[in-house]
């Protein structure tokens, strides 16, 4: 602001990110059930910086990872009220250069999001994201289950880093879908210019 323009009697807010009424408050489950490479903390084990269902013990301090986070359901008004992830107990997270929904399910309810409402949903974003070369993926203790049009296929582990390959074959029966799980340095990808 230039020196002479008048300073306004209240400050202007800053625009809000969030979809106006969310907010962490109360949650944490992103300190749970996502990795934090800076900490060595691993997937679905609480952080021990963590007050559980509060907040952060070390918020000042917290790393760059957790400073930047914010998962879907805070900033997308297109994600349902019943997606809060500290009632249906996952956290979304939306990769846009693969064209993908991750759905990190918390390891101690590992069929939430079979359930309704929210296994009609994921299979509807699972058709928007194919028809952009994505997919959703379903992360769990362990496994990671892919949804796409038709299909749902447990991948086992996939670790971070690892980029996924959907491919589609037209047969008499339609279109089927399939998924790989594949290294960044795989020429397959090279090939096809990934
Ligand atoms: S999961 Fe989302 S709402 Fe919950 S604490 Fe993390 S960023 Fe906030
Ligand atoms: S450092 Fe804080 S914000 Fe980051 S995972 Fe741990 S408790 Fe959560």
């Amino acid at each position: 602001m230039a020196e002479s323009e008048p300073v306004p009697a209240t400050p202007t807010p800053l625009p809000e990110p969030y979809v106006a009424g969310r907010s962490c408050d109360g949650c944490t489950m992103c300190c749970k059930v996502m990795s934090i490479e800076a900490l060595a903390k691993p997937r679905q084990k609480w952080c021990e910086h963590c007050a559980v269902g509060t907040g952060c013990k070390i918020y000042a301090a917290r790393p760059e990872e957790c400073r930047t986070f914010v998962c879907s359901w805070l900033v997308d008004a297109g994600v349902g009220a019943h997606w809060a992830p500290r009632r249906s107990r996952m956290v979304l997270t939306y990769q846009s250069e693969q064209h993908q929904i991750t759905i990190h399910v918390d390891g101690d309810r590992p069929d939430a999001w079979r359930k309704p409402p929210y296994r009609d949903e994921i299979e509807a974003w699972a058709g928007k994201m194919a028809a952009n070369g994505g997919q959703v993926l379903v992360r769990m203790a362990r496994d990671a289950v892919v949804i796409l049009p038709g299909l749902e296929k447990n991948l086992g582990e996939v670790r971070d880093g690892q980029v996924l390959l959907a491919t589609k074959r037209a047969g008499p029966a339609g279109v089927a879908w399939d998924v790989v799980a594949l290294e960044p340095d795989d020429p397959m990808l090279k090939r096809l210019g990934r």
